[in-house]
């Protein structure tokens, strides 16, 4: 008997993130693609924008004209933070989950976005970084500093990011921060000779941040100890490391209760 597949409504199909979505969704046989939802590039054929795979729907504009039409069990969206609440709203209020990649959602709209959750009794979930890898270099970090409470945290992106430090890096320094069971050794007062040469601190660990054209999103996190260090290193080289994540949460939201805050949460 063919399993019920979930159908899956894609929000900010038309960018970078949207339209590796597009392919990793159109290609899982667990999922299916609904809708394409975008600003930009309305009218054009998914299939042209993931050359040639997955059903053959259109880019359209209308957010809550299309869940109505296409009524999907799930929303996936990487578009902006500025339209999280309002399409949290939207969805729940129709019984529909959402997946949200998204980065820079604010602490204030996350905790009415979480209301919306229960009063509406549909789970969804925000997920600042779909990286497998991202996420356990996270969890180690978090072991590390238990013993090895000296720690500064490097991270890495493409020059048209538009937040800095990234929100795994805040995130990386506040699990850092938390699990240490001893005080960092103390500096020696320094002479800053260039504003910024020392990071911007996070709840007690330093995180530098490099923008530079190339890259796409990478991270160190490098502890010191009498006479040893520890590099932990991550590297997004492409944006399929993020689809194994996506997927797993279009999956399993409609299983979780309330928002869900973080891929870890469904791993560990
Ligand atoms: P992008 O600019 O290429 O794509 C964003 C798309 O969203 C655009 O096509 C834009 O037209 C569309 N959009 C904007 N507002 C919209 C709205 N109200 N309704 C419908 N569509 C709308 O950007 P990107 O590189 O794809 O990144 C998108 C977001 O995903 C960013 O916030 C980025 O930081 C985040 N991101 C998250 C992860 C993660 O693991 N969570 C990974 C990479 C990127």
């Amino acid at each position: 008997m063919e399993q019920t597949r979930i159908r899956v409504a894609v929000v900010g199909a038309a960018g970078r993130m949207g339209r590796e979505v597009l392919k990793a969704v159109s290609s899982d046989p667990a999922l299916e693609l609904v809708a394409a939802i975008d600003r930009t590039e309305i009218g054009t054929k998914t299939r042209e924008l993931i050359s040639g795979l997955g059903p053959d729907l259109v880019v359209e504009e209308h957010f809550e004209a299309a869940l109505d039409r296409t009524k999907p069990d799930v929303t996936i969206e990487f578009s902006h933070q500025s339209v999280a609440l309002d399409h949290a709203k939207a969805a729940v209020e129709r019984k529909i989950s959402f997946v949200f990649g998204m980065t820079g959602i604010s602490e204030a709209n996350l905790e009415q976005i979480r209301e919306l959750c229960i009063q509406h009794e549909t789970p969804g979930m925000y997920v600042p970084n779909f990286a497998i890898g991202a996420v356990l270099m996270m969890h180690f970090a978090e072991i590390a500093a238990k013993w090895l409470p000296d720690a500064e945290v490097i991270e890495f992106h493409h020059d048209r990011k538009e937040d800095a430090p990234s929100g795994t890096a805040m995130l990386t320094a506040e699990k850092i921060g938390n699990s240490r069971t001893s005080a960092p050794t103390p500096l020696p007062k320094q002479l800053i000779k260039a504003e910024g040469a020392r990071g911007g601190i996070v709840n007690g660990v330093p995180v530098h941040s490099l923008r530079l054209p190339g890259l796409l999103a990478h991270q160190e996190v490098i502890f010191g100890g009498p006479g040893e260090t520890l590099t932990i290193r991550h590297d997004s080289l492409d944006r399929a490391s993020f689809m194994r994540g996506v997927k797993l949460c279009a999956k399993t939201v409609k299983s979780l209760s309330g928002l869900t805050v973080g891929l870890d949460k469904i791993l560990f």
